[in-house]
């Protein structure tokens, strides 16, 4: 039997008496709000441990996400400028070689093309007969004195042989119908400037760039050539002053893509060509400069390539940096930023899952505790129960009848509304024990209170065991005429019980009944003075004969 039954709605907090444990604020808050309101208390408990605890490691986990995003993305940013900003550099620095080998390829060849028309005009003015020869060999070995790159100066006349060279004696072969040069002039009538392949000097034996132009009869028909042959060793000594990695190149080349010179030297790469690679296909063929990533087919490395076509003559000159070797300290930077970047990485990470781990630790622990919370409060609600309702009968106690007392006492003072009391007592019960046994007693008693339990009562009404055979009922609210009528039922319902009692004049079990209503005074009445009062009329009951209802 369940005291809550009766007055489940109307009962108060019982607080003060509740075992005070770890978390007991927010459970007596709880209890304030009644039963409703624990249900709505661990509405939270399930938002903190689902939704709160999943976005909170969500949210670390996206902190952490965003900023190994934008670490990544400002150091990508940074090696990617630093990328473009060393490609620059040696894209300059490229260029700048190229105009210095340019300028010094025209210095040479245009040298080599005054002392050449000089030499013609003297030709042409002297004639090149026998006794002309020893005035012009006088002439080339001035001019060849003069300019330390001159391997020879040479003039051979429409049939190829050699008429006056510098040199003090003409070589003992002494036909060169069939250099290139000689064929060239022979078979064209320009009187333009030649630059031809590097070949070997049949005097010297030093490789040697042919420079020559083509002399006429006055009549405009074949005389012989003027050679004025320049020394590779004259390149040679130039390329080696800048100080360039081994796998860069710089180059000079006919306009048709014949190797004149290379740095680094080698003897076997003079005289091929570079035609058939993209860098002369695409670029060198097409344009007049330029700056180009590419690859050589005989040097499969990136180089960063400029060149540049020399403006009077046909020659290119062409610097390749090796990318590799440019870029290396961009590299090493990019390497660096990049372990940097990592380390960052690993550290971020780590700490966020540390950091998720103590939060998924703590909310198991709070989750733990929160289901211990609830256990304690399942605990306390028996407690409680215990606390306040009798055991045998299951009606309330003394001692929560004292504290719902109090209550109403105080309500009916405020409202002014009357209080009604009905202080129950079993008649003869001492003999029903010696008749009956003590276990029968009990029986009866909760007999009774199951009795009273059913009675059609208010939702503030209260019934109570008062102690031992003795049952209490206040009926807040309740006038005089309610109040005995309620006393009525309750006599009447022990009566219908009909518990045979032989120890009793009536022959069954009865009650008496002491019966109090009224207004409590301020200032003179205390609940216990009700109570008194009810007593009062219950032993003047007793006194009657018992089995009656006496007021007070
Ligand atoms: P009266 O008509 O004047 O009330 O006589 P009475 O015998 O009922 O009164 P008394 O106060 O002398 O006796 C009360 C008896 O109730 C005494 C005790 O044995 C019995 N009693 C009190 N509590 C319990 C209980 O829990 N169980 C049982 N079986 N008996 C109880
Ligand atoms: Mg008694
Ligand atoms: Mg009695």
């Amino acid at each position: 039997m369940q005291p809550s039954h009766f007055l489940s709605s109307q009962w108060k907090p019982l607080s003060s008496t509740i075992v005070k444990v770890q978390g007991c604020h927010r459970y007596s808050l709880m209890r304030k709000t009644r039963r409703s309101g624990s249900a709505r208390q661990d509405k939270p408990d399930a938002i903190l441990h689902g939704r709160h605890r999943f976005s909170l490691v969500f949210e670390l986990g996206a902190s952490a996400a965003l900023l190994i995003a934008a670490l990544i993305t400002i150091n990508g940013w940074h090696v990617w400028q630093t990328y473009h900003s060393a490609l620059a550099k040696s894209q300059t620095a490229t260029m700048n070689l190229t105009q210095a080998l340019s300028q010094h390829a025209s210095d040479t060849f245009s040298q080599a093309e005054a002392t050449l028309a000089e030499l013609a005009r003297q030709i042409d003015t002297l004639g090149a007969g026998a006794a002309q020869r020893p005035r012009l060999h006088q002439l080339f070995q001035q001019k060849a004195q003069g300019l330390k790159q001159i391997g020879a100066i040479s003039l051979f006349d429409d049939a190829g042989h050699m008429i006056v060279t510098e040199a003090d004696h003409l070589p003992a072969v002494n036909n060169y119908a069939d250099r290139d040069y000689f064929i060239y002039h022979r078979d064209h009538p320009e009187l333009t400037l030649r630059i031809g392949n590097v070949v070997r000097s049949r005097m010297t034996h030093q490789l040697i760039v042919p420079i020559s132009r083509r002399l006429n009869h006055s009549d405009g028909s074949f005389a012989g050539v003027v050679l004025e042959s320049i020394m590779l060793d004259h390149f040679r000594n130039f390329y080696t002053r800048f100080m360039i990695s081994d796998d860069s190149t710089l180059m000079m080349l006919l306009n048709n893509g014949t190797v004149l010179y290379r740095h680094p030297y080698d003897e076997k790469i003079i005289g091929t060509t570079i035609a058939g690679s993209p860098l002369y296909q695409d670029n060198i063929r097409q344009n007049h400069s330029g700056i180009v990533t590419s690859v050589l087919s005989a040097d499969p490395e990136q180089k960063v390539y400029s060149y540049t076509h020399l403006k009077q003559y046909p020659v290119i000159v062409t610097t390749g940096l090796s990318l590799d070797q440019t870029m290396s300290d961009w590299r090493q930077d990019a390497f660096n930023h990049a372990v940097m970047t990592l380390i960052f990485v690993v550290m971020i990470t780590t700490v966020c899952l540390l950091l998720m781990r103590q939060v998924r630790a703590r909310m198991r622990a709070e989750q733990e505790l929160i289901h211990a919370q609830r256990e304690l409060r399942t605990l306390n609600r028996s407690l409680e129960k215990l606390a306040r309702s009798d055991g045998l009968t299951g009606l309330y106690n003394r001692r929560h009848f004292d504290l719902a007392l109090d209550n109403e006492f105080k309500r009916a003072m405020q409202s002014r509304r009357e209080l009604g009391l009905i202080l129950l007592d079993v008649d003869y019960f001492k003999q029903f024990n010696d008749l009956y046994g003590h276990v029968a007693g009990d029986e009866c008693l909760r007999l009774i209170g199951q009795t009273l339990h059913n009675l059609p009562l208010r939702h503030r009404d209260l019934v109570a065991r008062y102690g031992g055979e003795e049952f209490i009922i206040l009926l807040p609210d309740t006038d005089r005429a309610g109040t005995l009528a309620a006393a009525q039922r309750i006599r009447q319902g022990i009566i219908q019980l009909n518990i045979p009692h032989e120890g009793s004049p009536t022959g069954i079990l009865t009650s008496s009944l002491g019966v109090f209503v009224g207004l409590p005074v301020a200032g003179q009445d205390t609940p216990t003075r009700l109570v008194v009062k009810a007593d009062s009329a219950l032993y003047q009951a007793k006194r009657q004969g018992r089995n009656q209802i006496c007021q007070a």
